[in-house]
């Protein structure tokens, strides 16, 4: 069989590695210039770099088996430290007692405790929203302090406005009660988890890429700078892709079925004939956040211990910062240098996603400096990458027009939707692996639903996951 698969991220990349395994023939088409889609790793004089943290971490075996295979040995077990800069204080995050109890003070963790107790007695009575839906597990307190203002970053709505899905579906399984057992030592997998994670010796990227060769090897094609711009279909059939090369110029594909990962409001608004004026209104109503990463190089080799910090703080607009020295030695070589790489989330219409280069390097410069994170002296060097839709926003009603163009595309007999983007999900890697995978098995005559991938989750921070180190085994 022929088959197209758009998009090289890892949803696309893993989908053309199974296909490859069952012999069909397979070509991969992406409008970047490398592949690895949200999950690359991008160079940067001596560094490699991430769009962001992006451990590695799966429940499904068949996804560690897939890390394991590409990688082997160049797949290590990384510590972890993640903290939660809130009150100009740092707090472990999940949260130990005892370095909250002090950061919080008495008096305030006392309050904590019994708005907890309040949120038991009388709860929200319905759960619609991520505020309700954190509010009665953790109790309002705790909610204000430790998920409000960072969701909100997150988002850019507030959390009154935020479907409760998304909340169940990242922090399923976590309750406070769980938390503070487990970090009074009573827990067992969450504690293993917490410590550490899996991660590519030479970055996130690096799995794509030993795929990428795979692919190269057996006779594939993986065809980069090549923007996928209309899909063609007729009666239940996509009949074939026309895809711009970087030349510009503009040619016609045809293949047996195809598999997408791109963004699924895209495809839909790319499909000739027209879709119905009512599936491109729904794909018009869904909305993606966008993220800007501001990336600052620091002439000091220890700055803090941290891989990732969560900013809560709503005095300053960024909401993450990586520090890229805390993973991998592999990825800054012989330099003492520290590249940092600081987070801000915007819509496309927000004046700050048309900010100037030199505008957000000079912000990130000042936020890191008044949370004491560095100092402006040592910052030798700073550049951004805007990434356009990187979060689906499930704002309340979202899954009305989501399902409009499901039930529309469910029509099409040969083309699967797959990944983050394309199915609208908040996926992490392991789930778009997983849902290319599967998509591949289909096309072997499996018969798996790849819209009902990630629904149940197993949040992965939860207690009943296996340590890390069994994708190393
Ligand atoms: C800041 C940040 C932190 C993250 N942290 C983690 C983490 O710690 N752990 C984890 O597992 N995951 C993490 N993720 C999520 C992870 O990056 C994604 O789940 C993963 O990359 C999704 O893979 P995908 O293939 O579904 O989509 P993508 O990676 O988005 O790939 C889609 C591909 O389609 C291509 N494309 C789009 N339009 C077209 C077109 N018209 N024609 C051709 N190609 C096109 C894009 O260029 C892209 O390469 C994080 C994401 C972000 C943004």
């Amino acid at each position: 069989m022929r088959v197209i698969v758009l998009g090289a991220g890892p949803a696309g990349m893993s989908c053309a590695y199974e296909l490859d395994k069952l012999g069909h023939a397979v070509t991969v088409f992406d409008k970047d210039k490398q592949v690895g889609g949200l999950a690359k790793t991008i160079q940067h004089g001596p560094f490699r770099l991430d769009l962001g943290p992006h451990r590695f971490y799966a429940l499904d075996p068949v996804v560690n088996r897939i890390w394991q295979e590409i990688l082997g040995p160049d797949l290590r077990v990384v510590p972890r430290l993640t903290r939660i800069y809130y009150n100009r204080r740092f707090f472990f995050y999940p949260l130990r007692p005892f370095n909250a109890l002090m950061n919080l003070g008495v008096w305030a963790s006392l309050v904590a405790v019994g708005s907890y107790l309040y949120s038991k007695v009388a709860p929200f009575p319905r759960e619609d929203t991520f505020e309700e839906w954190v509010s009665n597990r953790f109790g309002r307190q705790l909610y204000r302090r430790f998920f409000q203002s960072y969701t909100e970053k997150v988002w850019g709505i507030p959390c009154g406005e935020i479907a409760a899905e998304w909340a169940s579906q990242r922090i399923q399984g976590l309750s406070l009660w769980k938390a503070v057992i487990n970090a009074c030592g009573g827990g067992t997998g969450l504690k293993t988890l917490v410590d550490a994670f899996t991660y590519p010796r030479l970055g996130t990227g690096m799995a794509y890429e030993r795929i990428r060769d795979r692919l190269t090897k057996t006779g594939q094609t993986v065809a980069l700078n090549h923007e996928v711009v209309t899909l063609y279909h007729a009666g239940n059939r996509i009949t074939g892709i026309d895809v711009r090369a970087p030349d510009g110029t503009v040619s016609r594909q045809e293949a047996d079925a195809y598999v997408a990962s791109i963004p699924l409001t895209l495809l839909v608004q790319r499909l000739d004939p027209p879709a119905p004026p009512a599936v491109i209104a729904a794909s018009q109503a869904l909305r993606f956040r966008n993220t800007i990463l501001v990336y600052i190089v620091v002439d000091r080799p220890d700055l803090f211990p941290d891989n990732w910090l969560y900013i809560h703080a709503p005095d300053v607009a960024m909401g993450r910062v990586t520090n890229f020295r805390n993973w991998s030695p592999d990825l800054y070589g012989d330099s003492a240098q520290t590249v940092l790489c600081v987070e801000y989330w915007c819509f496309a219409e927000d004046a700050i996603w048309q900010a100037p280069e030199a505008e957000m390097v000079g912000l990130a410069t000042r936020e890191l400096a008044q949370t004491g994170l560095c100092r402006p002296e040592d910052i030798v060097d700073g550049f951004i990458v805007r990434l356009p839709r990187t979060y689906p926003v499930y704002q309340v009603g979202y899954r009305e027009h989501l399902d409009v163009l499901i039930a529309y595309l469910r029509g099409f007999a040969n083309l699967q939707e797959i990944g983050r983007y394309g199915t609208y999900k908040y996926n992490n890697q392991d789930h778009s692996i997983l849902m290319g995978y599967l998509a591949a098995r289909n096309l072997a005559g499996e018969g798996h639903d790849l819209w009902e991938v990630n629904t149940d989750t197993v949040y992965y921070e939860s207690g009943d996951a296996p340590s890390p180190g069994t994708a190393n085994a």
